[in-house]
């Protein structure tokens, strides 16, 4: 799309807004149901993008992608008049008699950015949620996962109201473009460079933002917990679609004891998810282009493979890999590795893992794997992170009820089910007082006079 096509996309989609078209319950309603409707038929569609763009088998592909954005549009279809109902709040003394209710209205015309790395889920998600308050969006795929950008750009036309939703596909000069323009809320899934620019851009008609980011999410483990099941669990957090998913578990850090007990099971635990041969295995996926590959390969001197190690260019091909004593200061313990290689890092006990957490960056989850009460408590209310995971990494994200996002540096906001209708609504404060009795002149001036005025 031109810059102009871009412009006039998103003043089409106001002009829609405008005319109340997205406000009713019905076109809500049928929205959803068309986007379920063409997730389901158009199902084979989508898992051969996904595998062209990340090599992602099609049973991970409809659990992890498709069959969970239908699964948050029957959730939402479910849930959406009660969450749509008026919500009374008590009114105090000096204001009764009177009836005060919170409603939630639409917001606009609102912007969706997404990732690659799940580039079905991380677009369609947040677009139920933004359709489902009532909103026209702008949906903008990632251009690094291009084959579902383009059936995304294919099909949603085919699908939904053209008039209220729009795809628009492309990179940074089409996102600039797309960020120049005025909309009433922008729901951005990336990394925290790009999330500064959008909320630079933000700034100027003062948009809201949700920011969904990332960052380093840790693993704590210790010796009262089943290590064979623990590392099971573990692998299968990390090494899921290459260990490119933002809740994935990002370093371990354990006692050398532990981590001594760790390294078997988790070279057993790769083995019993992809065999001798990952690279062999339709289940394992590939890394996203040759330049995450390069960075990721590049973090590989950074402690001794246990597990993997090695990688192939052609085929973009990296082996789940287990680093085992790696300095806390090692290069892989900068930045979110976003890739299959999971660092142990040994610590000296739940104080120093505590404290090493803690001086970082807040992170996007936080994973416990410990059957002692007391230790799960202080990581509960010594850390902070998006999310908190007591013996399983990620899964967090499947339960609707929860809030999905991050905090400080790991994201700003959170959604799915009913929080997405809270990110995409304005929750309208309405107060409704009868006129008599007039209660209010016990309460207006002249205050110096006597309060019988009824
Ligand atoms: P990214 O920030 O590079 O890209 C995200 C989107 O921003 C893309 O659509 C891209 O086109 C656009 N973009 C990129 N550069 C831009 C620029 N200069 N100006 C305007 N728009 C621009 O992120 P990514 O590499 O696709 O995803 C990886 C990051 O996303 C990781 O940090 C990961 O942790 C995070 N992530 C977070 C979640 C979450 O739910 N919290 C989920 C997935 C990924």
């Amino acid at each position: 799309m031109t810059h102009g096509e871009i412009a006039g996309t998103v003043a089409g989609l106001r002009k829609t807004f405008e005319a109340g078209t997205t406000k009713s319950l019905a076109w809500r309603v049928d929205q959803l149901k068309a986007l379920r409707r063409m997730l389901v038929e158009r199902g084979t569609d989508f898992e051969a993008a996904l595998q062209s763009d990340l090599a992602k088998n099609p049973t991970e592909s409809q659990l992890a992608e498709i069959g969970f954005v239908v699964g948050e549009i029957d959730h939402t279809l479910k849930h959406l008049r009660s969450w749509l109902r008026p919500r009374s709040v008590r009114v105090p003394g000096a204001v009764m008699p009177a009836r005060a209710s919170i409603v939630r209205e639409p917001l606009g015309v609102v912007l969706v950015i997404a990732p690659w790395n799940y580039p079905v889920q991380l677009l369609l998600a947040p677009v139920v949620g933004a359709i489902a308050a009532g909103n026209a969006v702008v949906m903008k795929p990632s251009e690094l996962a291009p084959a579902t950008s383009a059936a995304i750009a294919r099909l949603v036309p085919l699908y939904l109201d053209q008039r209220a939703v729009a795809v628009v596909e492309g990179a940074v000069d089409e996102t600039t473009e797309l960020l120049a323009q005025r909309f009433d809320h922008i729901f951005f899934t990336g990394n925290s460079r790009v999330a500064r620019i959008v909320m630079a851009a933000a700034v100027a008609d003062l948009t809201p933002v949700t920011l969904e980011l990332g960052g380093k999410s840790p693993v704590y483990v210790d010796d009262t917990v089943d290590i064979d099941a623990a590392a099971r669990r573990i692998a299968w957090g990390k090494f899921m679609n290459a260990g490119q998913t933002c809740v994935a578990p990002d370093y371990l850090l354990a006692t050398a004891e532990v981590a001594r007990r760790l390294e078997p099971a988790l070279i057993a635990a790769t083995r019993e998810l992809y065999g001798d041969d990952p690279s062999a295995s339709p289940d394992y996926g590939r890394i996203v282009n040759q330049q995450h590959l390069d960075r990721l390969t590049g973090l590989l001197p950074s402690g001794r493979a246990i597990v993997g190690g090695s990688s192939d260019e052609a085929s973009l091909y990296l082996a789940p890999t287990v680093l085992a004593d790696v300095p806390r200061d090692a290069p892989i313990m900068e930045d979110e590795i976003f890739g299959p290689v999971l660092p142990i890092v040994t610590v000296s006990g739940l104080d120093d893992a505590i404290r090493l957490i803690t001086v970082g960056e807040k992170p996007l989850a936080l994973y416990v794997f410990s059957e002692n009460d007391k230790v799960r408590r202080r990581f509960l209310t010594e850390t902070s992170s998006g999310a908190i995971g007591f013996g399983i990494p990620a899964a967090h994200l499947i339960v609707p009820g929860l809030p999905f996002g991050g905090v400080g540096e790991s994201g700003t906001g959170g959604y799915h089910g009913d929080h997405s209708m809270r990110t995409f609504s304005h929750e309208k404060a309405v107060l409704s007082k009868p006129l008599k009795p007039d209660t209010i002149r016990l309460i207006s001036p002249p205050y110096t006079t006597g309060k019988d005025r009824f």
